[in-house]
Formats: structure tokens, C-alpha cells, sequence
């Protein structure tokens, strides 16, 4: 016998009547002694595909990442956690603005980012950028354009998001349909008359296909913000991922920084899915034709990688008319999505002419 320690997964498979080794025991579920014919079941944790294979990897990724302990303050009422570099006396949810207490403080691991979008302009511009957007706003009332606003409690902060890298290999079989046209005569009434005419239709021509299909996927971009309110609207989350830089804490500086609140295993599991739309994409090209149909695809990732990385938004809120509006500016390229009033009556009238007009063309088409 072998008397060195056993691995792990060695130590695990031996009998416990008799410390011989447990082997798998083809078409079963169980393991079983040779010696003694103990047999035992394999347990839900060993037979499932993703914590095999995707636990090891992803542990490892953790533990090539570094993580540092920073100092998080958690919001009850929308569940950000956040960081401020600042020493503020008062602090505020960058995203619902309640109160945060400096006292509730802890200490949390934190997978530091690999890489950081610097912020590209202060909060005074992000106000000349929101004076602009308010000025050109559609159907917003007189008064708001009028109203000197005042954004108040604008903060940058630093959004989390994982990034993705892999090498895609798959397999698929599907149907690749090809269009043509058969000249089809059917019977219609003219002035009373039954008459034949034809029409052209389209038919399919359904083949079989199959193929691999091979690429890389770079940069897929999950966001690592899960919060119960307030999440930031898709129209400002283009970042330009080429600027991004080497992380330095020193750009968290006088900011507010988001600890992701979605796990890099449930990032990881996100990324996949989209990479199973990707890999689906690529099937369908590689079968050509007007229209395909992909009934198996197996894909496989290989070589995956991760970043976390932070990305600059501003978030602000002002007050019109003793109600809260919120604002948020892309902290790299400006562009800005809130909420806003709208005029009652600017749209009134405007649904009114709308109706005014619809019905002046259907008096004068039935007088023609
Ligand atoms: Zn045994
Ligand atoms: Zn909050």
C-alpha cells in the first residue's frame, strides 16, 4: 500500500470499513469498496457539472485576484454598499440618498479591480451638462426650464462590473433554410366579377447542417450592482472599455466606490449565458442561408479570465415643484438619463391637434 498522505479526493474515496480505495461503479450512482464491497452514494455535490468543474476555476481566479479589506457601509433601504474615501461628516446613499451612519462601518473583503475608468470631468461639468439636458427637454414644463435647479448631493461614484474573457469552442446541428417562390393562382371578386389571378409565395427549403464554430469572447460586461431600486439607466452604461486603466486607489480619491453586491460566481454564471447567445450567433452565420433553425449546440469555454473593474457615473437629484428627480451623467462620456416632469397640458394639446387633424382627413376623404 501506498503509505504517503492522500490527496484530497484520494482520502475521500477510501472505504470506511476497510481504507481500501472506492472506485465508481459503471451505469450506478454509487462508489464502491473492491475489498469489502462497500458501496456508497455519490452525493448531489460531486455529480454536478458546475461545482466540478466550475468551482476549482473559479476558486483559483479568486485566489489569483488580490483582495484587501475596505470599509463598506451598507444601505438598508436600497442595498448599495458603498465606500467613501472622503472623510465626510454626514453621509448619504449615493443612490436613494438616506442617511448612511459612519458607526455602521465593517471591514469586508474586496477582490481589488484590475482595471479603473477614471472619472473625465468634475461635478461642475456634469451641472452645465444637466442645465443642458433640462433647457431641451420635450414636453417639460415652462417653469422647469425657467427655474434656476440646483442639483444637490451630486456624487461620483464608481460602478462594479466583472468583465469576461474566453475561448469559445463548439459543436452544433441544426437546419439551414433557404427561400424561393412558387407562383400560386387564387380566386377574387372584382366589381362582382369572380376572377383569377396568381401571387407569388415564399416557401422554405429546410437542410440539414452542422459544424463547429471557434472564437474568442472579449469582454463581456456584467454589472456587479444588484440593488432592490434606483439601478442606473441602460442608456448611459456606454462606457469605452479602451481607456480603462491599471488600478490605483488613488482615482477612488474623493469618491464614492460600489462594492459589487453579485457574486463572481453569479457573474461568471451571467457571462455564460450570454456566451451561449454569442456561440448560437455564430451557428447561425456559419449555417448561411435566408433563415436556420439550431436544434443541439454544445459549446465549451476555455482560457477564461475575469476582471473587476469600476466604471464613473454622477449621480444627482434635483427638486421641481416640491418633488425629487433623479439624474445620472456617464462619468466618462457625458451623456446624461433622469427622470423629469412633463407638461399636462403641452401634451394635452398636442393629443388634441393630433385628433383634430385624423379627423379633418376623414371628413375630406369621404366627401371625395
Ligand atoms: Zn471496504
Ligand atoms: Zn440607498
Amino acid at each position: 500500500m501506498n503509505q504517503e498522505t492522500p490527496k484530497r479526493s484520494e482520502h475521500k474515496n477510501s472505504c470506511v470499513n476497510c481504507g481500501s480505495e472506492l472506485k465508481y461503479k459503471p451505469g450506478s450512482s454509487v462508489i464502491k469498496c473492491g475489498y469489502c464491497n462497500h458501496e456508497e452514494t455519490i452525493t448531489a455535490s460531486e455529480t454536478a457539472f458546475e461545482e466540478l468543474e466550475l468551482q476549482p476555476y473559479l476558486e483559483k481566479m479568486g485566489a489569483q485576484s488580490h483582495t484587501e479589506k475596505i470599509s463598506m457601509l451598507h444601505c438598508k433601504t436600497c442595498g448599495a454598499n458603498q465606500h467613501v474615501e472622503d472623510n465626510y461628516k454626514s453621509l448619504h446613499c449615493v443612490y436613494c440618498s438616506q442617511p448612511l451612519i459612519v458607526e455602521d462601518a465593517y471591514n469586508e473583503d474586496w477582490i481589488l479591480p484590475g482595471a479603473i475608468l477614471p472619472f473625465q470631468f468634475d461635478h461642475k461639468q456634469s451641472h452645465a451638462i444637466f442645465k443642458k439636458w433640462v433647457t431641451a427637454l420635450w414636453f417639460a414644463p415652462n417653469k422647469l426650464k425657467r427655474a434656476a435647479l440646483d442639483p444637490e448631493k451630486t456624487k461620483g461614484l464608481y460602478v462594479p462590473y466583472w468583465t469576461f474573457d474566453a475561448q469559445l469552442n463548439g459543436e452544433y446541428e441544426g437546419q439551414r433554410g433557404d427561400y424561393y417562390y412558387v407562383t400560386e393562382s387564387y380566386n377574387t371578386t372584382v366589381n362582382g366579377k369572380t376572377v383569377t389571378r396568381t401571387r407569388q409565395v415564399q416557401k422554405t427549403r429546410w437542410t440539414y447542417a452542422s459544424g463547429t464554430i471557434s472564437g474568442f469572447v472579449d469582454d463581456t460586461l456584467i454589472s456587479a450592482s444588484e440593488k432592490k431600486r434606483n439601478a442606473i439607466p441602460k442608456k448611459i452604461t456606454n462606457w469605452n472599455l479602451e481607456q480603462l486603466e491599471s488600478f490605483s486607489s488613488s482615482y477612488l480619491a474623493g469618491f464614492v466606490t460600489e462594492k459589487y453586491t453579485l457574486s463572481l460566481e453569479n457573474g461568471h454564471l451571467k457571462s455564460t449565458e450570454k456566451a451561449k447567445q454569442i456561440a448560437s450567433g455564430w451557428a447561425k452565420q456559419d449555417i448561411g442561408g435566408d433563415t436556420q433553425r439550431i436544434s443541439q449546440l454544445n459549446m465549451a469555454l476555455s482560457e477564461e479570465t475575469f476582471k473587476h473593474i469600476l466604471l464613473p457615473v454622477y449621480i444627482s437629484s434635483y427638486i421641481f415643484n416640491s418633488k425629487k428627480y433623479h439624474f445620472y451623467v456617464n462619468g466618462q462620456s457625458g451623456i446624461i438619463e433622469g427622470n423629469r416632469p412633463y407638461s399636462f397640458w403641452k401634451i394635452f394639446f398636442l393629443v388634441l391637434f393630433i385628433l383634430i387633424v385624423i379627423s379633418a382627413i376623414i371628413i375630406f376623404a369621404n366627401k371625395q
